[in-house]
């Protein structure tokens, strides 16, 4: 089977399993996923798997990619801050579907790679930083909504504090090896809302900037 022919296969599934945005199936289809898996795992860019990326990291599930961007309910064009750059797929996803996108990353050498992909792209709204995002991009807040890649073993203070009026927050919770969720968390007038939205296994939101 061809690229294109395992995407359409891919996009099926996806239906199959519940994703109903067309304008986030859109962006899976427009978006060459083969570009952010390294050479080895090319042949296997549209399973529906996640694969290992540089620094020991790995690049989303498409399902869970899709799961978690029908999540943040990007209707308007939003301000965007996710949390776990990566190989920079879900960034670039994120980037048709939102205004502008800020990403951080703890991995300089993933977010240079990154970026050089989102020129190679022509992507031009999405901003970087290397970073513990724990702490979130003050300078940039509020958003209206906030996506981390990453598991933590509670929601960071910081990400709610610059979560706007009515905005959304993503986020897997959960210690590393052992059961973890995505919540979907909304700041309302009077407080804020938490769903349980799917189980999942990310590799864990660590301190700090690394070392390489
Ligand atoms: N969204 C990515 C996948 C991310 S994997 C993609 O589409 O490919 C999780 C990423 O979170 C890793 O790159 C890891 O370096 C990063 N990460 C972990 N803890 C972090 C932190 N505190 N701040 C910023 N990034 C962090």
């Amino acid at each position: 089977m061809t690229d294109a022919e395992h995407k359409i296969r891919l996009l099926m599934e996806l239906r199959s399993q519940g994703i109903t945005d067309t304008r986030v199936l859109a962006a899976i289809e427009r978006i060459p996923r083969e570009l952010f898996v390294p050479e080895l795992f090319k042949p296997q860019a549209y399973e529906n798997i996640a694969l290992p990326i540089a620094s020991g990291q790995t690049i989303s599930q498409p399902y869970i990619v899709a799961l978690m961007t029908e999540a943040l309910e990007l209707r308007e064009r939003v301000k965007v801050l996710e949390i776990g750059t990566g190989s920079g797929y879900q960034a670039a996803i994120l980037s048709g579907l939102a205004r502008r996108v800020y990403t951080i990353d703890r991995h300089r050498t993933l977010v240079r790679e990154a970026e050089n992909l989102f020129a190679e792209l022509r992507i031009t709204n999405v901003t970087t930083r290397v970073g513990d995002g724990a702490k979130g991009w003050p300078e940039q807040a509020p958003f209206s909504r906030i996506i981390v890649t990453a598991a933590a073993p509670r929601v960071p203070e910081a990400l709610v504090d610059q979560l706007a009026p009515d905005g959304i927050l993503i986020i897997p919770v959960g210690r590393e090896g052992e059961d973890q969720e995505v919540l979907r968390i909304r700041r309302r007038d009077d407080g804020f809302t938490e769903e349980r939205l799917t189980p999942v296994r990310f590799v864990p939101l660590l301190p700090g900037v690394a070392e390489g």
